[in-house]
């Protein structure tokens, strides 16, 4: 079992195969969207693999793949094919913006991804182009109804945000009504290319969680996974589920499981910090396995023991700013 200096289990890892991506979300980039990558600095699929076959040694069980868009990579399901056949390797699920992703659903079955994260922060079409600057939101419901019918483990991500999708919080937590999902919403990080939305955060956890109380009086509160980062409750009667993820508040660090590589190959311990080192240009330096894996250790070695400390330690200057599509959640 691998463990941070905090004696925290760290058994999950985050991997952003890209920082490209087919919308513009409000709240994770500029309308113009951003300066991406040059494609040489992005990790090949075969320093991926290689990456996290080392880091499944070491103990990691969990994979994520994230973004930018994961689908819009080329390739990106050969790749799923190969990550699925890796040695050690428990679980792998990916978050996705469901654009392009309705016709790839009866392949990811067959491949075994254990579950879908699906973005999306709004039931209106006309909002959905609003807050993501594109027209996609029928294309989005097709992949929901597609990962529904083929039995695929789904849940919904949203992102709450003052003055714009205030009014789908209630209407999101109804599609648990008829479906087995998990509709989880967040809250607004400064992750955005830009600046904060906000000098206070309206819809905190708090208020996410009273507003919910007050429509639903008899929401229960439901046992949360172990190294959960969303507190979650049923609507008694639904099929599905609703959390919380109190991604600002940072109120989930005392039992945080999870690295992050970035599409550049940056290890993030906290999703706050700037990265820790590049484990893609210790490889093309030449290192081994074994170098890339006592590094992976050394940096576990020393993991801030929360956001907030991961934040004030930034070398590369405050306040957060950058692209959540270049960490990738
Ligand atoms: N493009 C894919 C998608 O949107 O699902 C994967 C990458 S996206 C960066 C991963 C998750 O981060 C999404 O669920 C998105 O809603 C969330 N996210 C992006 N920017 C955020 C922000 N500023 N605050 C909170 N969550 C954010
Ligand atoms: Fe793209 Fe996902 Fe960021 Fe939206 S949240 S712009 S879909 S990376």
């Amino acid at each position: 079992m691998l463990r941070d200096n905090h004696h925290r289990p760290v058994n999950y890892l985050r991997l952003a195969v890209t920082d490209r991506c087919n919308l513009r979300c409000f709240y994770c980039m500029p309308e113009e969207g951003i300066e991406y990558m040059p494609k040489a600095e992005l990790m090949s699929y075969e320093e991926m693999l290689r990456i996290v076959r080392v880091m499944v040694g070491l103990g990691i069980q969990k994979l994520r793949i994230t973004g930018g868009e994961p689908f819009i990579r080329r390739d990106m399901m050969d790749f799923l094919g190969e990550m699925s056949r890796l040695d050690g390797l428990q679980e792998i699920h990916i978050t996705t913006n469901g654009v392009v992703t309705a016709p790839l659903v009866p392949a990811l079955k067959k491949l075994g991804i254990c579950s879908i994260n699906l973005s999306l922060d709004t039931l209106n079409p006309q909002l959905f182009h609003e807050i993501t600057r594109r027209d996609d939101f029928h294309k989005v419901m097709k992949t929901f109804e597609a990962l529904l019918s083929h039995g695929i483990s789904t849940k919904i991500n949203a992102v709450m945000m003052e003055g714009k999708n205030d009014h789908d919080l209630l209407p999101l937590a109804m599609l648990t009504k008829e479906h087995p999902v998990g509709v989880r919403y967040i809250e607004e990080m400064p992750f955005n290319g830009g600046e904060a939305h906000y000098d206070k955060l309206w819809w905190s956890h708090r208020r996410i969680l009273e507003t919910l109380q007050n429509h639903f009086p008899d929401l229960e509160k439901i046992p949360d996974p172990p190294s959960s980062t969303s507190y979650n409750y049923r609507i008694p009667g639904h099929r599905g589920t609703v959390g919380i993820i109190a991604a600002y508040s940072r109120t989930f660090c005392g039992t945080c499981n999870r690295i992050r590589l970035t599409p550049q190959g940056l290890m993030k311990t906290c999703l706050y910090d700037d990265g820790v080192f590049n484990i893609k240009n210790l490889l093309r330096a030449g290192a081994t396995d074994e170098q890339l894996g006592h590094a992976v250790l050394d940096a576990l070695g020393n993991r801030a023991k929360d956001g907030f400390e991961a934040e004030s330690r930034r070398r590369f200057g405050l306040p957060v700013s950058e692209s959540m599509a270049t960490i990738g959640g």
